[in-house]
């Protein structure tokens, strides 16, 4: 095929341009309208924008469990966390909207694996049935008030891991004079860092790491 003159081709791919863009426009559109479905469907974790859907109850604005009949429980976890680390750690300036996971099926309809609680930028908190202690509550509302403090994508990108989970083991005072690797390892790295730094100086200190 003889080749396409430089002017020709230029002049070409112009005139294709107005239909492409149409084109490239609706496929947008339509990405953007299948976004929210996509990601309710396969990134479950932003179930927690909307956890009625994924079929729990939420009672008030900041508590929500798949049994109603364990709300008191829910609620004196939830405010002795709030308590313990505003005191200890630091004040907490949203209050989390946190998920009480009574069975394995809620905790899995928000697509969270094997861990056994996890925090979703600042927009929730998600507890499985095992994680209804003091110290996994704790460990959660540390994660959030870290992103509170340091910027839910700053605190998942930049900050180093050994920070984020070494603080939250440490500061929730874990009863577990031994963890599973690496967490062991971070737990006693922060401790260090902590040990020198101050309660005073953390979160300036923690934006440098
Ligand atoms: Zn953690």
């Amino acid at each position: 095929m003889a080749p396409i003159k430089p002017d020709l081709a230029h002049k070409t791919a112009l005139g294709r341009l107005p239909l492409e863009l149409h084109m490239l426009k609706r496929l947008l559109s339509i990405a953007l309208l299948a976004l929210p479905i996509t990601a309710w469907a396969f990134f479950k974790p932003v179930r927690v924008l909307i956890p009625e859907l994924a079929g729990v109850s939420c009672i008030g604005k900041v508590i929500c469990t798949d049994d109603p009949s364990r709300y008191a429980q829910a609620s004196s976890l939830y405010e002795n966390a709030i308590q313990f680390v505003g005191t200890s750690v630091g004040e907490i300036g949203h209050k989390p909207l946190v998920i009480f996971c009574a069975t394995d099926g809620c905790f899995q309809s928000f697509g969270l694996g094997k861990r056994s609680a996890a925090t979703i930028g600042t927009f929730g908190i998600v507890v499985s049935p095992r994680a209804w202690k003091p110290h996994y509550v704790q460990h959660e509302m540390i994660h959030h008030l870290q992103k509170e403090r340091l910027g839910n994508l700053n605190a998942w990108i930049s900050t180093p891991e050994w920070f984020i989970e070494g603080m939250a083991y440490s500061l929730s005072k874990d009863p577990r004079p031994v963890l599973a690797e690496p967490w062991q390892q971070y737990r006693s790295r922060f401790e260090a860092w902590y040990q020198q730094v101050g309660k005073a100086q953390l979160w300036t200190e923690a934006a440098k790491l």
